[in-house]
């Protein structure tokens, strides 16, 4: 998936703000961020969405969100809260097409505000 822009961040021909990388998911800044600290996470095996990931190889959710929980930890988020949100298809607003997760902290907000 050569014209996929996260699988182009991935292989470094798109520059970002890298904040976690193991060695099957990164993490890295949201060019347009819509909380203090508002990242995301991705597995390096491509897929389009939550859905078509679970039907491929559903122990990359368990990756991702684990990869997510070890840097809130790191990150002391997980005692102030934070959130993790994933869009599928485009009701719900995705964007890019390759599966990814929010991670939205420092919002000083509670429950689905917005
Ligand atoms: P979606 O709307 O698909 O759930 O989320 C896509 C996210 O990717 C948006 O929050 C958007 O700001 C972010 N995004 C789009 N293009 C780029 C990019 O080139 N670099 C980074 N770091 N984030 C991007
Ligand atoms: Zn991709």
């Amino acid at each position: 998936m050569s014209e996929c822009l996260f699988c182009k961040i991935i292989k470094g021909e798109i520059p970002a703000t890298k904040i976690f990388e193991d060695e099957k998911v990164i993490g890295f800044k949201d060019l347009k961020p819509q909380a203090k600290i508002h990242h995301l996470f991705i597995h390096k095996e491509h897929t389009k969405n939550l859905n078509d990931l679970i039907a491929t190889d559903p122990s990359q959710a368990s990756e991702i969100l684990s990869a997510i929980s070890r840097y809130a930890d790191q990150e002391k988020l997980v005692e102030p809260g934070y959130r993790v949100v994933t869009n599928i298809g485009p009701h719900a607003g995705q964007t890019v097409f390759h599966t990814h997760f929010h991670l939205l902290a420092g919002e000083g907000r509670g429950h689905f505000g917005s």
